[in-house]
């Protein structure tokens, strides 16, 4: 397990205990006021690390880029106000006109959209690869100064083995950035198997509420640096005060919740594989790659062409339909909406997602009423 089971000592090194108070205040403040002209000059200058403005630098949002920084093993941390802004402001500070940007299939979807809307038009080179040539091709990131990762992908859920593809792109020089939102630092932890930036959706399992939209990038000092000097002030998706204390509220409960997701997934992949009208489970568990030590609760099923997949969807109850994931409610998301979703560049599209596919995020309800929920839709929905 990672170094996340000390979030006792963590919290207790982020928090201002004068008052006794066991969470970190909310500073909802947009300034801090300086106490006289040289300290102001001083700060100005580089000299000292007072807090200026809230669109650069906030304690109550330290306080959770400090504990996610411990917690993936990295130096240093900076919080977004979702996750994509942490995604696109972390590309958008190392790409440069031609760069070229090797990335995993089956990558986020909105994701995908920056790649394809707004890198591409400006110049940036993007190729999607299987998550097996990342591994088996020791050459494939020769001409790449970027590999965009995600272990497991979207969708399909493919875990891909880290620490050999952070050996291939050192050997090639490329940067590699990897979105950890489905496994958590509790279940994976890539800086230690030579990934040099992660990023995440904080909205998923760090906050574990469904009640916020964040994000956050974690490394080196050097390559948080450079997001904190050029990205995270010139495009401004800070993270905002009251939502870093309520995913460092989500963060104290990140392991125990993860244990329980994993549980009822592993209870769901045990009985689906005895499903008769099931054709594939994608759902990585605990060494499906090295270093990958859990699954968690976000999975997909491809059934077979007998079950009628709305009318299964209608029959659900504790199941709710919508997208995202990673708080107390279970959810589905049959592929066929995705594929059927408006607008350009869709990447369910690009990259030939099954229609008989169905993401199932399991929550934290009992896993037995979920299961009888499960069961009797898919009784009643027979084409
Ligand atoms: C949801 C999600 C994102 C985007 O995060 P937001 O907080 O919604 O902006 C990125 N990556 C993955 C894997 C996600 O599931």
């Amino acid at each position: 397990m990672s170094d996340f089971q000390s979030i006792a000592t963590m919290m207790a090194a982020v928090l201002d205990d004068e008052a006794g108070s066991i969470t970190p205040p909310i500073v909802q403040t947009s300034l801090f006021a300086f106490e006289n002209y040289q300290a102001f000059e001083d700060r100005m200058a580089g000299r000292t690390n007072q807090s200026v403005y809230t669109r650069v630098q906030n304690p109550t949002v330290a306080a959770f880029e400090g504990l996610m920084a411990k917690a993936e093993g990295g130096e240093a941390a900076v919080g977004f106000a979702s996750g994509i802004a942490a995604i696109t402001s972390t590309l958008l500070a190392f790409v440069k006109p031609g760069s070229k940007i090797a990335c995993v299939e089956h990558v986020y979807p909105d994701t995908y959209r920056f790649m394809e809307q707004i890198l591409r038009p400006f110049g940036i080179e993007v190729s999607y690869y299987p998550v097996e040539d990342f591994e088996a091709n020791a050459d494939l990131l020769a001409n790449f100064d970027i590999a965009y990762l995600e272990s497991p992908s979207s969708v399909v859920f493919t875990p891909l083995n880290l620490a050999l593809v952070a050996e291939h792109a050192k050997r090639h020089d490329t940067l590699t950035i990897i979105d950890n939102s489905w496994a958590t630092p509790v279940f994976q932890n890539p800086l230690a198997q030579g990934i040099d930036i992660v990023v995440h959706s904080a909205s998923k399992y760090i906050s574990g509420h469904s009640d916020t939209v964040a994000g956050v990038t974690i490394s080196s000092q050097e390559h948080i640096a450079a997001i904190r000097d050029l990205t995270l002030p010139l495009l401004g998706a800070k993270l905002a005060p009251f939502e870093a204390f309520l995913l460092t509220r989500g963060l104290r409960t990140l392991n125990a919740r993860m244990m329980q997701h994993q549980a009822t997934a592993n209870l769901f992949v045990d009985r689906l594989a005895a499903l008769p009208q099931v054709r594939k489970i994608n759902s990585p568990g605990a060494n499906a790659v090295p270093g990958l030590t859990g699954r968690s609760g976000l999975m997909s099923v491809e059934f077979d062409d007998s079950v009628d997949i709305p009318k299964f969807s209608d029959a659900l109850s504790h199941f709710r339909l919508g997208v995202s994931w990673g708080g107390f409610e279970s959810l589905i998301l049959p592929a066929r909406v995705g594929l059927a979703q408006a607008g350009p560049k869709n990447s369910m599209q690009a990259f030939g997602v099954s229609p008989n596919l169905v993401r199932l995020n399991l929550g934290l309800e009992d896993a037995e009423d979920l299961w009888a929920d499960f069961e009797k839709a898919l009784n009643q929905s027979a084409t």
